[in-house]
């Protein structure tokens, strides 16, 4: 298991965790700001997402953020594909997911995050809607290669399973990721969403090689008051998340651990500079 507590390269910021993705939210701090802040205090990685990017020469992000010796490690995300989150019009949908992929292809990231959304209407149970999702999904990854960029299919915790994401188990992914069988496709494991699961490490095991394309960090407070906007810090919670990074490292995962913390009462009200120190210090002694 590698040792955290010396080495922050494999450490990434996924940008909500300065409330970025919400308008209203967090500080405010401007994009090349962030970059600098991470790049101070030695991230490996930055992971945007794509409403605080929109209008934006992505190139040239991308190119920032190499230049100051760190990894774009994704994108967020894909539109929500099924359910009563995804976009009426499917043409509407499939053209968005084209461009999420587009600019992914763009800023250099490793990564695509999708997420499936919730139950199809007029169906119940979550069967018809994963079957739709695998069928979306065999289209998009045909696009995605061709244009170089991975798709991190991301289970979310079941008490999504309705609206925002039909795939609620590591299971499901990597069943989904089998069927598929293609190089760009792959999961993204999310310590808020897997934590529970005593079976994350042997369903990873049943993945091909590499295609764990991300996992991320944050914590599960036992009091959580909001299950979108009031994820813990690492270490504020109760999730073992060592034991958690050391089952994922067993089924061959060894990339960036990227903080994803929405906090929109406590972590997203805070000094933004205060917020990444801290992450460093969570990092090396509780991760
Ligand atoms: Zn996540």
């Amino acid at each position: 298991m590698r040792d955290f507590s010396i080495d922050t390269s494999s450490l990434s910021l996924n940008t909500a965790t300065l409330g970025h993705n919400i308008p209203g939210y967090g500080a405010g701090w401007s994009t090349e700001r962030v970059i600098d802040a991470c790049a101070e205090r030695k991230f490996g990685g930055i992971t945007f997402w794509r409403p605080e990017l929109e209008g934006k020469p992505l190139a040239a992000i991308g190119d920032r953020v190499r230049d100051a010796g760190m990894t774009v490690t994704g994108l967020c995300r894909s539109p929500f594909l099924v359910g009563p989150l995804a976009p009426s019009n499917k043409t509407e949908m499939l053209d968005d997911f084209k461009a999420a992929i587009d600019e992914t292809s763009e800023l250099g990231a490793l990564c695509l995050t999708v997420l499936t959304g919730g139950v199809e209407s007029e169906t119940k149970g979550l069967n018809e809607s994963i079957a739709l999702v695998t069928e979306l999904l065999n289209d998009a990854v045909n696009y995605a290669s061709e244009n170089g960029v991975s798709l991190a299919l991301e289970p979310l915790h079941p008490v999504y399973g309705g609206n925002r994401s039909c795939i609620v188990t590591i299971r499901d992914a990597v069943e989904i990721c089998n069927i598929i069988d293609n190089d760009f496709l792959g999961v993204a494991v999310d310590v808020y969403h897997v934590w529970w699961d005593m079976t994350v490490g042997e369903q990873l095991k049943k993945l091909s090689k590499d295609r764990i394309l991300s996992f991320h960090l944050c914590d599960w407070l036992a009091d959580t008051q909001d299950v979108l906007l009031d994820r813990g810090m690492m270490g504020d919670g109760v999730v073992d998340i060592r034991a958690l990074r050391s089952r994922i490292e067993r089924a061959g995962f060894d990339g960036f651990c990227e903080v994803e913390v929405f906090s929109a009462q406590n972590w997203w009200k805070k000094d933004p500079a205060d917020v990444l120190d801290i992450c460093v210090e969570r990092y090396k002694t509780v991760c």
